[in-house]
């Protein structure tokens, strides 16, 4: 997309992963003329795709590349997690609403794609694959999950939407020993909620 190109947002190899994503697939028909603009869109039990701008951001982000194990909290429509494959990572994606999780699991294994798909709650993270060098969290969380950074590689890096309500601050913490972080703000974000647990 010439438009991500132009907000130099992210580097070549994630805009190359991106192209290569058929996002009209990902969408609702009625906003396929528009899978390729530079936009989010409602999908299935009231969540969003994320705005290619925020997938390109959360993955340059993220610093990972081909073969490091991620995980991902929110598999959504799994658009997010397609670009993640395609840039070789290992991903590992959590979806806790059980009807997203339905859909997208066989959508993405028919477009070819292969990541290891969770119902769950993101907020545990997947403790028996870990450590991540990476994990995205792609909802917005009232505050970092304690589990999600003991589960981080020692440098590795969480990369988080953190606040209340609908707009949060877009935050990255790099795990530098066994109980030593560094916390980076990159600027304001706008994510659906994370979801907690108790209301299945
Ligand atoms: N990565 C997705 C973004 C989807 S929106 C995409 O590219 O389309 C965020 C997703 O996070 C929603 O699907 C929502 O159901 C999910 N979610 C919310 N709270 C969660 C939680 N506690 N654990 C795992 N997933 C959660």
């Amino acid at each position: 997309m010439q438009e991500l190109r132009e907000l130099e947002l992210c580097n070549e190899e994630v805009l190359a992963a991106i192209n290569k994503v058929p996002r009209h697939f990902f969408l609702d028909s009625t906003f396929e003329q528009f899978a390729y603009t530079n936009k989010a869109f409602p999908i299935a039990s009231g969540q969003t795709i994320s705005q290619p701008q925020t997938v390109a951001q959360q993955t340059q982000l993220l610093l990972c590349k081909s073969g490091d194990k991620v995980l991902e909290i929110g598999t959504g429509s799994g658009y997010q997690c397609a670009v993640l494959c395609e840039l070789g990572m290992k991903v590992h994606s959590i979806e806790r609403q059980k009807e997203l999780f339905d859909l997208t699991a066989p959508f993405l294994i028919k477009l070819g794609y292969s990541p290891d798909l969770y119902y769950g709650d993101g907020y545990k993270g997947k403790e028996v694959y870990a450590p991540y060098q990476g994990i995205i969290v792609t909802c917005g969380a009232p505050k970092v999950p304690e589990a999600l950074l003991k589960q981080l590689a020692i440098g590795g890096r969480l990369v988080i939407p953190i606040g209340d309500g609908e707009s949060q601050r877009m935050i990255t913490y790099d795990r530098l020993g066994e109980n030593e972080y560094s916390m980076k703000d990159h600027g304001f974000a706008a994510f659906v909620p994370m979801l907690e647990a108790k209301a299945r």
